[in-house]
């Protein structure tokens, strides 16, 4: 089954009790017994709901993965995943990471004696710098959050076998209509799904997906026992967002492109990152990695003034100025002040979050409007 076929039926199934063709949104805690332990496979919704099942099974299909799990927000499917390791155990990480994951990391499970080493992969060798015997996880992020950096999951995959360590993508910015981690190597793929995937800025959730069952049933296990799921409303909204995700995501990269190519021809603007551009670095890896370049971009406006920046991002009509991104309406964002504001200033300096940073979330509305708007915001 090919990618657009599998957005609307892969692991998918008409309900068993009435032949629903959209799964009913199962709003219960609980289940009936005939006698203890006599139940339909579901007892407690905390461990079994059809509805997030019904959705868990979609995440798997569209990731080409064996096993789904869903939960609360991006954020506490990350936390799942840290929970796999113990005191002691070291992660190399993306050191250009969405602000959350990095407030994730070093403050909270530093806290409980796991060491991180925030690190550039965009040359993946450097990752070997830092593996020793206590390394479990590397986590990676691509294209980065804001700064479009691209990773060649390949290349860090082999590297990952060879030391026996996990390889973890944040697919988020890709979705799996452009990259599919676990076809390229890695062990895990986790989304924000309140973004690309949910696709409607309505709701928040996370995602992961595996093919190992070992790996899964660990992580069914932290699901269950730390509790961090999702809803079952919830749950069937982001599986009719993922019915249209191809379709979005087609747009999306078209709008992008043109909103790409028109700001840097602009010239109040400094620079755009977008990993379509022939200049962009590793643009060859994404070339190959990811099927088109994706809706996201970022860019600094000339002189790289905070003032100036703010002005565009306010002047803006069609593009809303909001935290979040993916949805089909066209977002602003000021990463120094909003999403990544948790990253000390030295540190997101260092890596070009830069107080005059834009990030647009391009969305599916006319091209030319959304040019037209950016034209009077920057004039
Ligand atoms: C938003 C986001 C997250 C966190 O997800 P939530 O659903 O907000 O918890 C993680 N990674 C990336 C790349 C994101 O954009």
């Amino acid at each position: 089954m090919k990618f657009n076929t599998k957005t609307i039926h892969g692991k998918q199934h008409p309900d068993k009790a009435y032949g629903a063709v959209m799964p009913p949104i199962y709003q219960t805690s609980t289940y009936a017994q005939t006698t203890p332990g006599g139940h339909k496979g579901f007892a407690y919704s905390r461990s079994h709901n059809p509805t997030r099942h019904a959705l868990e099974n979609a995440f798997a299909s569209i990731e080409n993965g064996e096993f789904g799990l869903a939960f609360g927000s991006g954020l506490a499917a990350i936390d799942a995943v840290m929970k796999l390791l113990k005191p002691g155990d070291e992660v190399i990480s993306t050191n250009d990471l969405y602000g959350g994951t990095y407030r994730l990391f070093t403050s909270i499970f530093e806290g409980f004696g796991i060491k991180f080493h925030f690190v550039g992969m965009e040359n993946a060798a450097n990752i070997e710098n830092y593996i020793n015997e206590k390394t479990k996880l590397i986590w990676v992020e691509t294209p980065t959050n804001p700064m479009l950096n691209i990773i060649d999951i390949k290349a860090v995959a082999l590297i990952a076998k060879k030391h026996g360590v996990l390889l973890s993508v944040d697919n988020t910015f890709a979705t799996p209509y452009l990259q599919q981690p676990l076809d390229l190597g890695a062990d895990i793929v986790m989304h924000s799904a309140t973004k690309y995937i949910g696709g409607h800025s309505d709701l928040v959730m996370g995602a992961l997906i595996v093919k190992d069952k070992d790996l899964a049933d660990k992580l069914y296990f932290i699901q269950n026992a730390s509790g961090a799921i999702c809803g079952p409303q919830d749950s069937f909204l982001a599986l009719r967002g993922i019915k249209t995700l191809h379709v979005r995501m087609q747009r999306h990269c078209e709008n992008g492109k043109a909103v790409a190519e028109y700001l840097a021809s602009h010239p109040k603007v400094e620079s755009v990152y977008w990993p379509g551009f022939k200049n962009h670095l590793n643009h060859n890896i994404a070339k190959t990695q990811m099927k088109d370049f994706g809706g996201m971009l970022s860019f600094n406006t000339k002189g790289n003034n905070y003032e100036e920046a703010i002005k565009v991002v306010e002047n803006l009509k069609i593009f809303t100025l909001a935290e979040s991104l993916g949805g089909v309406e066209s977002l602003v964002g000021h990463p120094a002040s909003m999403t990544h504001a948790s990253i000390p200033k030295a540190e997101r300096e260092k890596i070009g979050v830069v107080d005059s940073l834009i990030r647009l979330s391009v969305g599916i509305e006319d091209e030319e409007d959304l040019i037209n708007d950016l034209k009077q915001a920057l004039g």
